[in-house]
């Protein structure tokens, strides 16, 4: 240590008090009893900070505060009581505050190291690995994800009803994503006929169940993400397990009645179904939000009688097309779980893949639906035998 440092330090000592760990324990006490106010500060470098630091701290990194503690604490005339490694840094942060204005200034003597060492309380905070900073570089480059989001979309839980046309691609891309959790109910096989548009599937994998070739796909893509399958059809025995399971359900059914099964119990749970559907050229999603929009009873009471469904046909689509409704289908899931933007919730976006435009329909809640109205009993509604899947286009048009 040099000479001008000691004389550096002497001074600053002199006008910035100093507390023991002790004492700076008991104000927190205190402080959580609402008998004392005070910010604490832990002035170290980020990595510092996440190897474990004071419980009720603010990070301001000390290259950082003369910028950013205005932020932290606009009043000056509150008491702020900084802390660093060793006791060193922060007594020179406490200088600086006091000139910048700041009257009650104190510096934790012996740093983090002395609190530490005397048993006190500290936290770890959790963070990313090496390994996810590089995977998730290019969320954390965005303010609206960043590592905070990351780790929301980590601990997030999502239900895909089908992995086919639809829960191919947005599953691939929830899990290129780092949504932690993905549950995929499914009973159906992968057939031949399915590698048109089902992209999570492939060659090898024809006559395996598709829920279990969806999770070595994921797998393979994404160790992070933990897959759950189901091999059986969404119905009345477990539908509402599986609901309350999950933050967000996707819905890629094309039959009645798990459109309304799910509706009814999503409406119960209140969970969010991001829909989507498609038929030839055309595709719609929208977000049936409990109590937010509209659910999908506010725009048909009940499905038409089975002797005027449409025909079962399997009917026909441009495979690229569900890879389009998708993915629309995993951006709006992400935007719910990360909570920005303008979800879909009374918007029904409409897509035309041959004329190449995109629409938008409003959609309402209906102050008579059976299941979200006021004094409705969602829980009272019947549920219906399979009849047929119904062409997304005939829904388009009739909300049109
Ligand atoms: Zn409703």
């Amino acid at each position: 240590m040099g000479e001008a440092f000691r004389e550096i330090m002497k001074r600053a000592r002199q006008s910035v008090p100093e507390w023991s760990a002790t004492q700076v324990n008991d104000a927190l006490t205190q402080r959580e009893q609402k008998q004392d106010d005070f910010v604490l500060v832990d002035v170290r470098e980020k990595n510092e900070w996440n190897e474990g630091h004071i419980p009720g701290a603010v990070h301001v990194p000390r290259g950082f505060l003369e910028t950013q503690i205005e932020e932290v604490i606009p009043d000056k005339a509150k008491k702020v009581v900084l802390y660093c490694a060793g006791g060193v840094r922060s007594l020179m942060a406490g200088n600086t505050l006091q000139q910048m204005g700041f009257t009650d200034v104190v510096s934790l003597t012996g740093g983090y190291g002395q609190w530490k060492a005397g048993g006190f309380p500290f936290v770890e905070p959790r963070t990313l690995s090496e390994a996810q900073n590089r995977r998730y570089s290019r969320h954390l480059l965005v303010p609206e994800v960043g590592e905070q989001g990351q780790m929301k979309l980590l601990d997030s839980k999502v239900l895909l009803i089908g992995a086919g046309g639809l829960g191919s691609p947005a599953a691939l891309y929830l899990a290129a994503a780092g949504v932690g959790t993905l549950g995929i109910i499914d009973a159906d096989v992968v057939d031949d006929s399915n590698l048109q548009r089902q992209v999570i599937h492939n060659t090898e994998r024809i006559g395996e169940y598709k829920a279990e070739s969806a999770k070595i796909a994921i797998n393979a893509l994404n160790p992070d993400v933990n897959v759950k399958t189901y091999i059986e059809r969404l119905d009345e025995t477990n539908v509402q397990q599986l609901v309350q399971e999950y933050d967000v359900i996707i819905d890629g059914t094309d039959n009645f009645p798990t459109r309304y099964l799910l509706n009814d119990i999503a409406v119960i749970e209140n969970k969010p179904v991001v829909h989507g559907s498609v038929f030839r050229f055309d595709g719609q999603v929208t977000i049936f939000q409990p109590h937010e929009g509209p659910c999908y009873r506010c725009l048909y009471h009940e499905p038409p009688p089975p002797a005027l469904a449409p025909s079962c046909a399997e009917a026909g689509v441009l495979g690229v097309l569900p890879g389009v409704i998708g993915l629309l289908q995993a951006t709006e899931t992400i935007k719910l779980l990360l909570g920005i933007g303008d979800p879909l919730v009374g918007r029904m976006l409409t897509y035309d893949a041959l004329a190449g435009e995109f629409n938008e329909l409003k959609l309402f809640r209906d102050p008579h639906c059976p299941a979200c109205s006021e004094g409705a009993h969602p829980e009272e509604l019947p549920t219906y035998a399979a009849v047929c899947a119904v062409p997304a286009r005939q829904l388009a048009n009739a909300v049109s």
